[in-house]
């Protein structure tokens, strides 16, 4: 499933080929995904001009001159396919570029969405009203998780899940970064001391930004725009690695936390 870094690079790899960009041509192949295309999509896309990109959580943003935003999620299995050969049956929605190029959003199990949102209005989407601050952004920080976790009793793996206190994190992620951080992910949230929060909030942060450095990672069917895939999971120290040696001696374990596995070392997470 495409995570924060996967959109962010996915956008980053859009952004070369969009910005600036007038669209010439918008085909929509089918007439939804996990829900409908918005009405009026490709009358809205045909001959606007990309003023600029831009990530919220794991939602890509497409800014136009007409004061709207295309915003697309990959769900499980979305990705851009660029200069695509042949087109594929699942190329849902298609964009020719006034200088000839063609991206194509790729779904196969259309897990994924397509909205137009007024650009002004973004904040107030409700996709994103209720959202916490991005991971990587200034907002996020060890005083903003202490308020957050205060007098929480529920796991700080569950909390740091929860798209309302940060925005965007996964799995994966959240066990990498309290392994670095040094927490167990059964702790509850409110007893973790700010000096341990002060650990965590840059443990999130390298771990996003390496993964983001490497290109992504390489969950199955996740693709680069260019088509090449990522390599970060080499680079995972507890993510699907029970049984095997910690870089500390102990041993990584697996347990199962509201549905979703937990890697992590019980001798050097506390
Ligand atoms: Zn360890």
């Amino acid at each position: 499933m495409p995570e924060l870094p996967e959109v962010e690079t996915t956008v980053r790899g859009l952004a070369g080929y969009l910005e600036g960009q007038v669209i010439a041509r918008a085909t929509l192949n089918r007439p939804d995904l996990r829900r409908p295309f918005p009405d009026g999509l490709v009358q809205h896309l045909t001959g606007a001009t990309v003023t600029g990109m831009g990530r919220r959580a794991k939602y890509g943003l497409i800014h136009t001159d007409r004061e709207q935003t295309m915003v697309f999620h990959l769900g499980m299995s979305g990705r851009w396919r660029i200069e695509p050969e042949a087109i594929d049956k699942h190329d849902h929605l298609l964009i020719e570029t006034g200088s000839g190029h063609i991206l194509a959003l790729n779904d196969a199990r259309r897990f994924g969405s397509v909205d137009l949102v007024e650009t002004s209005q973004l904040d107030t989407w409700p996709q994103f009203a209720a959202m916490g601050p991005e991971p990587l952004g200034d907002a996020f920080d060890p005083h903003h998780l202490k308020a957050a976790f205060a007098n929480r009793k529920a796991p700080v793996k569950q909390l740091l899940l929860d798209q309302r206190i940060v925005a965007g994190l996964g799995n994966i992620y959240v066990c990498e970064a309290l392994h670095r951080a040094g927490i167990k992910p059964a702790k509850h949230g409110g007893r973790i001391p700010l000096r341990a929060l002060e650990r965590l909030v840059p443990a999130i942060r390298a771990v996003l930004s390496e993964s983001i450095a490497a290109g992504g990672s390489t969950i199955r069917d996740y693709a680069q725009p260019s088509g090449e895939l990522g390599y970060f999971a080499a680079a995972w120290r507890v993510y699907g690695k029970d049984g095997e040696q910690c870089g500390c001696g102990g041993t990584i374990e697996r347990f199962v936390q509201g549905g979703r596995s937990t890697f992590w070392c019980r001798r050097c997470q506390k």
